[in-house]
């Protein structure tokens, strides 16, 4: 099986990286969509929001409770940000891993595009 976080996550394609732990990665996006553009990805892999079963609500949970302290190590504490997760391609998923994108540093409309 080939995925590019897979391969993020084993070092075998670099990324800058922002947190790691055991279960946790988080890097910057190639691509920036804002100023602030982090990634955060369970290290387990898995494709999407619909494949989620009770055995990750743990790393889950923890990918939440990290943003406190993830959003004050990117400087935006107090800022408003908007974490998002896109679920299959019609809502703009690309990378068939589970992640959460950090956006920061600027202001954002709602409803999305
Ligand atoms: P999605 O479209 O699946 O919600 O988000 C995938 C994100 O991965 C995109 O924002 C895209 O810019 C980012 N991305 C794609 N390839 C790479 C890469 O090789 N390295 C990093 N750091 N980000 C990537
Ligand atoms: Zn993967």
């Amino acid at each position: 099986m080939s995925c590019l976080f897979c391969s993020i996550i084993e070092g075998e394609i670099p990324a800058k990286k922002v947190y790691e732990d055991d279960s946790v990665l988080a890097f910057h996006d190639i691509t920036p969509a804002a100023p602030v553009h982090v990634l955060v990805v369970p290290k387990k892999h898995i494709e999407k929001l619909t494949d989620l079963t009770d055995e990750d609500s743990g790393v889950m949970g923890h990918i939440l409770t990290l943003m406190p302290r993830l959003l004050s190590e990117l400087g935006l504490e107090g800022r408003g940000v908007r974490v998002v997760n896109n679920c299959l391609e019609e809502a703009g998923q690309s990378v068939f891993h589970i992640h959460f994108h950090i956006l920061g540093g600027r202001a954002f409309s709602w409803p999305p595009g």
